[in-house]
């Protein structure tokens, strides 16, 4: 009898709970107006944020103020349209990212599983180019349904599960079939956050958060005047919102060169003798070092993600056979330059990377891996990190030298090393310079290669070859007087 009591209470005690989540759920479409929504535009002003590409460690990233954003989403066909006129501050803020300079213009769709960008004409033509962006998919579709609170509401409306928390409730539903979003839904009926992952090399499931404050009425739409989304911690896009047009209607179709495009050439290495048992492995849009030490290798640089490591790591092994990869160099913390180390960890090589590093490779490296499983979350073994203040140094069994110099006060990012092998008068730099094209007009210095410059100058370096981490072939101390102007000159 007592337990049929305590069943009864049970019952009673969760099923309003779930009725109240399901009925809140039912008030936010109410408050939010989405029974009659099929598409929505909005344009805001803000700022957008370049993901892992940080001055230091421990700095958000870098801010891109935006002049103009327009977004049109249309829920029924899973589709969206983003335009946004970037700026770029006078100086650059410190920190990495694509350079340009006043303004960029981008125009960015998604419909579904593919994606695709708009460029401007090509010289005597009207019709914009289309350039497929199939590695964009996941995360615009992402942002195709957090970019307004009404989108959560009707993605749930076919696929959540709702459920009471704290201070209001919690819709969970899925995107791409794949990727888990959870809206929480506050006492006013309003959604207030949604909380997503997507994949990162180096974050892991890295935590995709947007948050929407100060609700308004925008022309009979109750709607946030600002969006804040956090990626990996730190802003991506902060819009302060000026307008909002309920079913303006805009058709996005997928183009046929988008739909039919070939996908993308898997990663590829190839290697340049540089001297002796030194070879430059390129092969991609991003470059790395390898050196015989007598018993064992070091890789300078190991980039972008574990498929390019692949390539790299096969292609080491072919240029110097039978050794083991002991130590893997990191130029610097940004993303594309260190997304390859952790199979590089995997393969038994210790982390060379600035002191302040080493703690954000332990905390990112810990965090869940179940969008991205890679060799090392399998394998399960622990990274091993030998730090570099100012100045290290790893000697081989040949008696090979590889000096490590941090470029003090360096915009790019102040963790940033240098590899200088004084016998050979060989340097390896990352994203310092590029070898200028023959004959081009070179710009003049930015203050990245003027302290470039101005550090191997301070260190006493004068390389005979510099070989990049980006480039189209090794540059020489003439290329490194040019792009650096006066400061270049010894
Ligand atoms: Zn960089």
């Amino acid at each position: 009898m007592k337990r049929i009591i305590l069943v009864v209470l049970a019952c009673a005690l969760t099923l309003p709970a779930s009725l109240r989540a399901q009925s809140s759920l039912d008030a936010a479409a109410a408050t939010m107006g989405t029974a009659s929504l099929r598409s929505l535009q909005f344009t805001a002003t803000g700022q957008s944020f370049v993901l892992g590409q940080p001055p230091t460690a421990s700095e958000p990233w870098p801010v891109r103020p935006v002049k103009s954003y327009q977004v049109n989403l249309d829920y029924g066909s899973n589709a969206m349209r983003v335009e946004q006129v970037l700026t770029m501050p006078v100086p650059q803020p410190r920190g990495g990212g694509a350079p340009f300079a006043g303004e960029q213009r981008q125009v960015q769709f998604v419909r579904g599983a593919f994606a695709w960008n708009e460029t401007p004409p090509a010289a005597g033509s009207q019709t914009p180019g289309i350039q497929p962006q199939p590695a964009a998919a996941t995360e615009r579709l992402l942002w195709m349904w957090a970019a307004s609170p009404q989108g959560p509401i009707k993605a749930a409306a076919s696929n959540a599960r709702v459920r009471s928390v704290a201070n209001g409730s919690e819709v969970t539903f899925t995107v791409g079939g794949r990727y888990p979003v959870v809206a929480f839904i506050n006492k006013m009926n309003q959604v207030e956050r949604v909380t997503a992952s997507l994949p990162n090399d180096v974050l892991g499931d890295m935590p995709v958060v947007t948050t929407y404050s100060g609700y308004r009425n925008f022309g009979g739409i109750q709607f946030p005047s600002r969006i804040v989304q956090t990626q990996g911690g730190y802003p991506t896009l902060d819009l302060t919102v000026s307008a909002v047009q309920p079913n303006v209607f805009l058709d996005i179709t997928v183009p046929d060169q988008v739909r039919n495009a070939p996908s993308p050439a898997p990663p590829a290495a190839t290697s340049q003798k540089v001297a002796d048992g030194l070879f430059w492995i390129a092969g991609g849009s991003h470059h790395s070092l390898a050196a015989d030490m007598g018993d064992h290798i070091v890789v300078i640089e190991g980039p972008q993600n574990e498929a390019r490591s692949e390539v790299v790591i096969t292609e080491v092994k072919k240029v110097i056979p039978n050794k083991p990869i002991r130590f893997v160099v990191n130029t610097h913390l940004h993303f594309d330059h260190s997304g390859g180390l952790r199979a590089f960890v995997d393969e038994g090589a210790t982390v060379v990377t600035q002191q302040g590093n080493v703690a954000y490779y332990e905390k990112a490296w810990a965090a869940p891996r179940n969008l991205i499983g890679d060799r090392l979350s399998k394998s399960g073994k622990k990274a091993a990190f030998q730090p570099v203040a100012d100045r290290g140094e790893l000697k081989g069994s040949n008696s090979r030298v590889v000096e490590l110099h941090l470029l003090k006060g360096n915009p790019h990012n102040e963790q940033i090393l240098v590899a200088w092998l004084p016998a050979e008068k060989v340097l390896f730099q990352s994203d310092m310079m590029n070898p200028p094209a023959p004959n081009a007009q070179v710009p003049p210095p930015t203050p990245t290669i003027t302290n470039f410059a101005e550090n191997l100058r301070r260190l006493k370096i004068d390389p005979d070859q510099i070989v990049g981490g980006h480039g189209n072939r090794i540059a020489t101390r003439a290329d490194l007087n040019a792009v650096a102007g006066r400061a270049g000159t010894n």
